[in-house]
């Protein structure tokens, strides 16, 4: 059984309210940033909400014949509805399927339990559909939408769902609920997923710290000398590309922060913050800008499919050559 995030207490605590008092929404619309754990919300508040015998807090007992149908997945009255494909839109006949069973009558006579993750997934012809079922849900009925971009759904969808908002968690609650999850290096993947915990954890089991690690020791070997920008252009254009320039420009958005920040709070990249803010010193932002712009150049470029290799060439080229600037101005 799920149980709702330690940073998700007050949303949890404010619909048990609305249960007790009997005026629990018939239509949610569960909206924050993506990967702060909205779905696990929804997927708990379901159990809940069918549970014949709640614990504390309201929370699914996990031991009664709801619980054990929801546990074999086989329980018609939690039914959700997602695309086929992740990042597609929701097919018509999908929705039309799922407005069906909408009607039908609750197997455990009591509520149903109705998601759609993620809502903005829905087309205008998908939105349209659900909408009568929006005015007019069938008895028992809730509906759980899902979404992280609320401005893309229909203001009619919008507006026929009680919103509760799902903020970014506070650094150390996530922390803290990271570090309860198992060991890795939570502070920079935190850092690098922007705040949201569980696009942490998947940085994690993709290995992404160790893929960084790399990029970061082969980017100052180039600014050091001890490699060529022709050797490392060769070596990156066989891995993912866009997630190693997407590592780079947070680099540089760091550098150019420390060189107006020196004791900037919140690095996109704290691990290695006393080598950036050392680099910060060492040139004007002027030059930091410039890179940084022949970054996002590339970047977009990467979708025109141009030849990879020579565009991180004259990119690490560049680096390089800046690197070399300094490192000569040092010496003499
Ligand atoms: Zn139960």
């Amino acid at each position: 059984m799920q149980s709702f995030l330690p940073w998700q207490a007050s949303q949890w605590l404010r619909l048990q309210e609305a249960r007790a008092s009997d005026r629990f929404p018939h239509a949610l619309l569960l909206s924050g940033p993506e990967h702060t754990g909205k779905r696990q919300f929804a997927d708990a508040l379901g159990q809940s909400l069918l549970c014949q015998s709640p614990l504390a807090h309201h929370l699914a007992c996990a031991d009664c014949t709801s619980c054990k149908l929801l546990a074999a997945g086989n329980h018609s009255d939690m039914v959700s509805l997602e695309p086929e494909e992740e990042g597609k839109a929701i097919k018509i006949d999908a929705m039309r399927e799922f407005i069906t069973a909408e009607r039908l009558s609750s197997q455990c006579g009591g509520y149903k339990i109705r998601i759609i993750d993620p809502a903005d997934a829905m087309n205008t012809a998908t939105a349209n559909a659900l909408l009568k079922t929006l005015e007019e849900p069938s008895e028992n009925s809730i509906l759980l939408l899902i979404s992280s971009r609320p401005g893309m759904l229909p203001g009619t969808i919008r507006s026929r769902c009680q919103n509760l908002t799902f903020p970014l968690p506070p650094r150390k609650q996530s922390l803290d609920w990271l570090n309860d999850q198992h060991t890795a290096n939570w502070e920079v993947l935190l850092s690098v997923s922007a705040g949201a915990p569980f696009k942490a954890l998947e940085l994690a089991r993709q290995g992404v710290f160790e893929a960084r690690a790399q990029m970061v020791e082969e980017l100052f070997a180039l600014l050091d000398g001890r490699t060529d920008a022709v050797t490392l252009a060769a070596a990156w254009a066989g891995r993912d590309a866009a997630q190693l320039l997407h590592w780079l420009a947070s680099i540089l958005l760091d550098i150019i922060r420390l060189g107006v920040k020196p004791d900037l709070v919140s690095p996109f990249n704290p691990d290695i913050q006393t080598r950036l803010a050392d680099l910060a010193t060492q040139k004007n932002a002027k030059t930091w800008h410039h890179i940084m712009r022949k970054v996002m150049d590339t970047r977009k470029s990467l979708t025109r499919q141009l030849n990879l290799q020579l565009q991180l060439e004259a990119l690490l080229i560049s680096l390089a050559d800046e690197s070399a600037s300094v490192q000569g101005g040092r010496n003499q």
